[in-house]
């Protein structure tokens, strides 16, 4: 059986599990029936398709929404699963192709309209073709009181009865009426049910610009001696390091990559689990199947890589629901490093503009305005209250006006096509010369060094701020290009004014002076 870790990132491109989807996966693997509630764009469909490819014999997928099965299909046909549907907008030659798959027993996802369970062929056609598996997106439509309601979706729980097979059903909209309406309906017994807000309130969220990391990782474990915790590096050696550092501070501390032998590595693994107040400093490969509920604090000494990787690792913290704190250093190595794994690495274009979104999800969340919670879980489609427990809630930050600095910036964006990135943008505007200036003769635009009065770091940080508040977007085709984006057009209009946060603007002009 191929495990679902392997094929999240092989077959999905996705480097981690969003709120709720790896527990709702196991599950369905496991072969339960499974009532799930995720917010919508929260991810539901992997957690049929990734099961589906794990598992023997065909799921059939059904769906209401025909131009949605379309795409989904496409995406996975692109991504090498064999999948189909039958719809009322499919070709003939589609509909062969589908039938013929069937038959040979290749097909693994098969999406069909509620209309055809009404027809008496599809469950002979089901059952011949080794149906192991039955998922209902939008279940709610089987709630004879919801306002979808599609009488086609009650014979499902006949069909599955005739089947025999487990059945996994997700829906973004069912209070608990609905919940029971819908367990009632598709199951003959209480399915297991995931309702994931996906907040975790008792862990504290916190993120500090990176000003001598070592120094900040070294206090923030001090102030929690004896505890459990992990801490994430980028690099291999970087974890060797910085274990040496707290073991020299007196902690119990080891270190853990990909690179080490198994047997070393089962070591540290069972030494966490088993011992109190051991601090693992390790690379990503650190976690999967970690399973220790006491962890007191986690802390990233570099930015992950995507919102959805920081959602993750923080989220290995205070599994017990005790209070846990996190940490987070980003800098602006981090980010280059980040975008440039991104375009170095072998993702279809789509896919990396896709990873771009979700690193500047990130980097919108390390310098946000608001409370960090309600900026997270805003990403995931909730809309909390402020929680109190972040250090922007503990301590807001100062912002001023931008909104010159930002026309600036987007003129100068403008002024040469969308096509440089950052650097060369920073130079425009400053009006440093270099090669590239010359070339493009950029030095006789009107924007040239229109933006002499603030440092060059300073400017960093304003594009790095525009990013976050995606304003400005990098161009997935060019490699470190910018674009700006359509809420940034009232700003440049002067329709709009923009805030940005001042310390770390005032930080970045300080920055140059700072050895580290
Ligand atoms: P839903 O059906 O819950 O509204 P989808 O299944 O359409 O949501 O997923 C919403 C988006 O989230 C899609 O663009 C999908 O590619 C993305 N997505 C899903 N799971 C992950 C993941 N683990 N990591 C990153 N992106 C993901
Ligand atoms: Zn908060």
């Amino acid at each position: 059986m191929p495990d679902a870790r392997d094929l999240l990132p092989s077959i999905f491109g996705f480097d981690a599990f969003r709120p709720g989807q790896e527990e709702i996966v196991d599950a369905v693997v496991a072969g339960r029936d499974v009532l799930a509630i995720m917010p919508t764009g929260g991810g539901k469909s992997l957690c049929f398709q990734l099961p589906a490819l794990v598992r023997d014999g065909l799921t059939v997928v059904i769906s209401p929404l025909i131009a949605l099965m379309r795409d989904q299909v496409r995406a996975l046909q692109e991504a090498g699963v064999n999948a189909g549907a039958l719809t009322s907008g499919n070709t003939e030659e589609e509909t062969e192709t589908v039938w013929q798959a069937i038959e040979d027993g290749s097909l693994k996802l098969l999406y069909i309209a509620p209309e055809r369970l009404a027809s008496g062929g599809t469950e002979r056609m089901l059952k011949r073709a080794n149906c192991t598996l039955i998922a209902v997106d939008e279940a709610h439509c089987v709630s004879q009181w919801g306002h979808d309601f599609r009488p086609d979706y009650l014979r499902i729980g006949a069909l599955r009865q005739t089947l025999g097979v487990p059945l996994a059903a997700f829906t973004a909209t069912a209070d608990a009426e609905t919940r029971a309406e819908i367990a009632s309906r598709l199951f003959a017994d209480e399915p297991q049910v995931f309702l994931h807000g996906f907040d975790r309130p008792n862990i504290t969220l916190t993120f500090q610009p990176k000003d001598g990391p070592r120094r900040q990782i070294l206090s923030f474990a001090a102030a929690r001696k004896g505890q459990s915790g992990i801490v994430y590096c980028g690099t291999r050696s970087k974890t060797e390091g910085i274990a040496r550092a707290l073991r020299d501070d007196g902690h119990a501390a080891c270190h853990y990559h990909a690179g080490m032998d198994a047997d070393d590595r089962r070591d540290v693994e069972r030494r966490f689990q088993q011992e109190d107040g051991l601090i693992v400093v390790a690379t990503v490969a650190f976690g999967m199947g970690i399973d220790k509920p006491d962890i007191r604090w986690v802390a990233h000494a570099d930015l992950p890589k995507s919102i959805e990787s920081y959602y993750q690792e923080i989220g290995r913290a205070g599994r017990d629901g005790a209070p846990a704190d996190t940490l987070t250093l980003f800098g602006a190595d981090d980010i280059r490093y980040r975008r440039q794994q991104i375009d170095e690495g072998l993702a279809p274009p789509e896919m990396r503009a896709a990873d771009h979104t979700r690193l500047n999800a990130l980097l919108g969340l390390a310098e946000a305005q608001i409370c960090r919670r309600v900026t997270l879980l805003g990403y995931f489609g909730e809309t909390p209250a402020p929680c109190g427990n972040c250090d922007l809630c503990e301590k807001p930050p100062e912002l001023f006006d931008a909104t010159t600095e930002v026309r600036k910036a987007l003129s100068a964006m403008l002024r040469t096509d969308e096509r440089f990135g950052t650097g060369h943008l920073v130079d425009v505007l400053t009006g440093t010369e270099t090669d590239k200036t010359r070339r493009f003769g950029h030095d006789s635009l009107p924007t040239w060094g229109a933006g002499r009065d603030t440092p060059k770091p300073q400017w960093q940080a304003i594009f790095r701020q525009m990013m976050g508040l995606d304003l400005v977007r990098p161009d997935g085709e060019r490699h470190g290009a910018l674009r700006m984006t359509d809420p940034a057009r009232p700003i440049l209009r002067g329709e709009a004014s923009v805030t940005l946060r001042k310390d770390t603007i005032t930080r970045a002009e300080r920055r140059p002076a700072v050895k580290q």
